[in-house]
């Protein structure tokens, strides 16, 4: 018995319509939890090298891991996994709100996409039964309409993960949405699922549970993690009240959101209140949650004061449209998200893209003949929406220009566009500036997928020799001791792996102590995960994503650095005034800790061989 999980994956070939079930494999369960975990591990041999993202040699996996469903507090998430047309290299995003809940209880841990669909479809798993569907009249519709579709035609049960027309057209920087806005955003996954021609997969859970060892004993584990956050362990009582609007404010105070495409300090923003929490909440929000999460960090809020209600933007949304683009007005804030949403794009990279066309209209790299007229000015929220509209729809001149992401448009545009691009491996930097905590800048070139917050604690700025046991240590940026913080991402990565493949949600595990991960994985499996087990599954984790990048050619060390964003130059102006990241000395002890080579970043043979990965060394050292 393989508890914790559905036990069961199915394999769609869209090329033939043909459907298979396999068992769950259990050693890979074990070594790699589940998510993209167990999808790199997958992936890595059915992929070849070279492989065209956008073609039939890719897999697209949506999964689930032990802690969804499972009752761990915020065990929500739901993961999107494929090589990425982004970056070229491994790609992953994931989501919360109820679809991952509906697919493990509909009796599948994941679906794994073969192959290209000669005619638009949706995967229906309808309580443990699949079958492939023509889309029919569903391609085109945006994410709200299929959502509204898909439950028009199956019930308030049944819940979709879908493509809107961002996916549907290519966009490079398109994602898989649910419940109009819990949306899988980063990587490009809305591409991949577009090129497969797969409009949505809809799950409607049936009425069996998942199998655990010991009930009791799980309950008694939910009970002690649920009163942490009740008790306000951590962030949680910022993720109960404010939820991540709450960060948007003042995140341009401390000057760590990036300002007017990343080139100014916080005066160029002055009155940061008019799109913080208190100027939207008072537009009405309701307070919402994800499937039995007991904190319930978001909310909807009325458009226009109408009826229709839109998800409300998150802190990355509220500064990619906000202090980013200059745009101070939170109702510009809430239609720009609402836009991303309906779309299916990815709202960082779709804010930082329009950031770069301002500057680059500004620098007059280009003009009113490649954006059809429009001007586009910082801070004209009107505008906005309509670059907005044309890149998630590809239409006119610069809706092709953009639709795709900073570093193709630079491209087309030449000269020196790519200057304003502030990306990294192909994928825009999230809102988070490595001059406020340099730490970030490691994170965003070293990760499997560049330019992501959520793949360790970056903040961390406590003792060296951090306990996973006592929590985190707290946020303290201490941004000029950089000398020695290079030392803080591997562990802090590898538990946001196990963290990440788990179904555990990142705001969850902000608001308990680590122990969670290691107590709850153990209820739910049964197997014995002790911290330090848990460490080297992240490890594993984190070397089978990297090798799977080096098979396809992308190497971290030989990405352009977004220097701008890492203070070179520095401001003049501002918190982080003069500041300067030293990624040599950070990335020189990340990989010293990885016992990755300096010049190359590749895995040194013993280290694979300790994770069990021995079949990789040939790979590399052939
Ligand atoms: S903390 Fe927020 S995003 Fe995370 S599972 Fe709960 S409601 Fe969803």
């Amino acid at each position: 018995m393989l508890y914790g999980y559905a036990g069961k994956i199915l394999w769609v070939d869209l090329s033939t319509g043909a459907l298979r079930d396999e068992p769950t494999p259990a050693g890979i369960a074990r070594d790699f939890i589940g998510g993209y975990g167990m999808a790199a591990r997958i992936l890595y041999d059915l992929i070849p090298a070279g492989a065209d993202p956008l073609g039939p040699e890719n897999v697209l996996a949506v999964l689930t891991g032990p802690l969804t469903a499972s009752g761990a507090p915020t065990g929500t998430r739901w993961t999107v996994a494929c090589k990425s047309p982004l970056t070229g290299g491994w790609g992953d995003a994931n989501g919360s709100g109820f679809f991952g809940p509906a697919l493990k209880l509909a009796g599948y841990d994941a679906v794994f996409f073969t192959g290209i669909s000669a005619q638009p479809v949706y995967l229906l798993i309808d309580a443990g039964v699949p079958a492939l569907l023509p889309a029919g009249d569903w391609w085109g519709l945006d994410t709200y309409e299929l959502e509204d579709a898909v439950k028009a035609k199956y019930g308030k049960k049944a819940e979709a993960a879908c493509i809107g027309p961002a996916g549907e057209k290519l966009s490079l920087i398109s994602g898989v949405v649910t419940a109009k806005g819990r949306i899988a955003a980063r990587s490009g996954v809305g591409a991949v699922m577009g090129s497969k021609r797969v409009k949505a997969v809809v799950a409607v859970a049936g009425s069996g549970g998942i199998p655990v060892p010991d009930a009791e004993a799980l309950k008694t584990v939910r009970d002690k993690y649920v009163k942490q956050i009740n008790d306000g362990t951590g962030a949680a009582n910022f993720y109960k009240t404010t939820g991540t609007p709450g960060y948007t404010a003042f995140g341009v105070v401390v000057a760590d959101s990036p300002i007017r495409n990343w080139s100014e300090s916080p005066d160029a923003f002055p009155d940061p209140n008019k799109v913080g929490h208190e100027a939207l909440f008072a537009l009405g929000r309701k307070k919402r949650t994800c499937w039995h999460c007991p904190i319930g960090c978001w909310g909807e809020i009325p458009l226009d004061g109408g009826p229709d209600a839109a998800h409300q933007p998150e802190y990355e949304t509220g500064a990619a449209f906000g202090s980013n683009l200059l745009v101070d007005d939170v109702r510009m804030l809430l239609k720009s998200n609402d836009g991303c949403n309906r779309l299916g794009l990815d709202t960082i990279s779709a804010g930082a893209t329009i950031a770069f066309a301002m500057e680059c209209y500004e620098a007059g790299l280009i003009g009113p003949k490649d954006t059809g007229g429009l001007a586009l000015k910082w801070g004209d929220g009107e505008t906005v929406l309509e670059v907005l509209d044309a890149m998630g729809r590809r239409e006119g001149p610069l809706g092709e220009l953009l639709a795709d992401g900073t570093r193709r448009a630079a491209a087309k545009i030449g000269g020196n566009a790519l200057d304003y691009a502030v990306e990294i491996g192909g994928q825009e930097l999230p809102m988070h500036d490595p001059r406020y905590e340099p730490g970030l800048a490691l994170i965003y070139q070293m990760d499997a997928t560049p330019g992501r917050h959520t793949q360790a604690c970056q903040y961390a700025g406590g003792p060296a020799e951090w306990d996973a046991t006592e929590g985190f240590p707290g946020f303290g940026q201490q941004r000029e001791k950089q000398v020695g913080r290079g030392h803080y991402m591997k562990p802090f990565s590898h538990l946001a792996h196990v963290m990440n493949v788990s179904g555990l949600c990142l705001f969850g595990y902000c608001s308990t102590t680590a122990t969670l991960l290691s107590e709850f994985l153990s209820a739910v499996t049964g197997q014995p995960y002790d911290m330090a087990t848990v460490m080297q599954c992240g490890e594993r984790i984190a070397n089978m994503r990297h090798t799977f990048n080096l098979k396809h050619g992308y190497n971290p060390l030989d990405q352009r650095i977004p220097w701008r964003a890492f203070g070179r130059p520095p401001l003049e102006r501002g918190p982080t005034a003069g500041f300067t990241v030293d990624i040599d000395t950070l990335r020189r002890e990340y990989l010293e800790d990885m016992d990755w080579s300096q010049d190359r970043a590749l895995p040194s043979a013993a280290k694979l061989r300790e994770l069990g990965l021995e079949d990789l060394v040939a790979d590399i050292y052939s």
